[in-house]
Parts: structure tokens; sequence; C-alpha cells
């Protein structure tokens, strides 16, 4: 899921060919909403092995996402204080990552629960496929919308 990393990698024939050239995976589940990248991501199959560089520019931006990447997946809700832990963390990657800081900002103060409201249970991390530090994660929210 979310082999682009939520649009962290934008070049979606270099991100799959990455996935189609491990040996540890063989599906990859790209999201397509427009006829070209169909096209682009086709383009993944065409048997040319990645470029030494290209493979390298992939690992550094999968380093720096580290052990925190969401895919969005879901299986962390429900919340035990009704937060939206996916889609918090999807404002926060539009206010980090993109230029879309006054959107995500404005999206964010319209939710009814947000990171402070978490009361660190961690259910959620006991559901959590990925392991990731959702409390931790939160928190890092909290402080990106203070
Ligand atoms: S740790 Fe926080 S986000 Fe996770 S279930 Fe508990 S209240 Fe919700
Ligand atoms: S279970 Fe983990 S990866 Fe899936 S949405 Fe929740 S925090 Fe993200």
């Amino acid at each position: 899921m979310k082999p682009m990393a939520g649009g962290a990698l934008r070049d979606g024939r270099k991100s799959l060919k990455y996935i189609l050239e491990s040996p540890y995976l063989n599906v990859a589940i790209p999201g397509m909403d427009c006829v070209e990248q169909v096209i682009v991501n086709a383009k993944a199959a065409d048997g040319i092995k990645l470029a030494d560089e290209e493979r390298q520019e992939i690992e550094k931006v999968a380093k720096e996402l580290g052990d925190t990447f969401c895919r969005r997946c879901g299986y962390c809700l429900p919340c035990t204080e009704g937060i939206d832990i996916p889609t918090l963390f999807v404002m926060e990657s539009y206010y980090s990552r993109y230029d879309l800081k006054d959107w995500a900002m404005a999206r964010y103060k319209n939710f009814d629960k947000k990171a402070e409201d978490c009361i660190k249970c961690g259910i959620c991390e006991s559901r959590c496929p990925y392991e990731l530090p959702i409390r931790d994660m939160l928190d890092n929210v909290n402080d990106t919308f203070k």
C-alpha cells in the first residue's frame, strides 16, 4: 500500500520499479486518478532496471520518512477518544510536505477531536500492523498545528 509514500515520492515509475525489483514484495497498489498516471505507472513494468542513483534517491526518501509513515489503513481505529488518527497524519503531511500550510491548518482547526485530545491509552498502537509510535506522532501533529 502507498507505493508513492503518500506523495513523498513523486515519480510513480521509479517507485513502482523499486517495489517490483524487491525480492520481498510482488504486489504494489498505487492509487490513480487520471489516465496519465496509469500510463506512467504501467511503464514500471517495462523491464528496465532502476539506475543506482534512482535507487539511492528512493532510499533517501524512505530514510527521511523513517518508521513513522502512516499507510492510512485505518486498522488503528476506532480511537478511544474518537480521534481520526490517519486523517490527522494526512493533514500533518499536507502541512509539512506540500505547499498547503494554510489549507491544512484551516482543515485541522475544524476537527472536533485533535491530537491534543489523545489520552495516551495506547490501544491504537496495539492495532497498528506497522507498529507506528502513534502517540509520539500525534504529539508531533499537535506541535505542528499549535
Ligand atoms: S493512544 Fe490516543 S490516539 Fe491512540 S486510541 Fe488512545 S486516545 Fe486514541
Ligand atoms: S494502523 Fe498504523 S498505518 Fe494504519 S492508519 Fe493507523 S497509524 Fe496509520
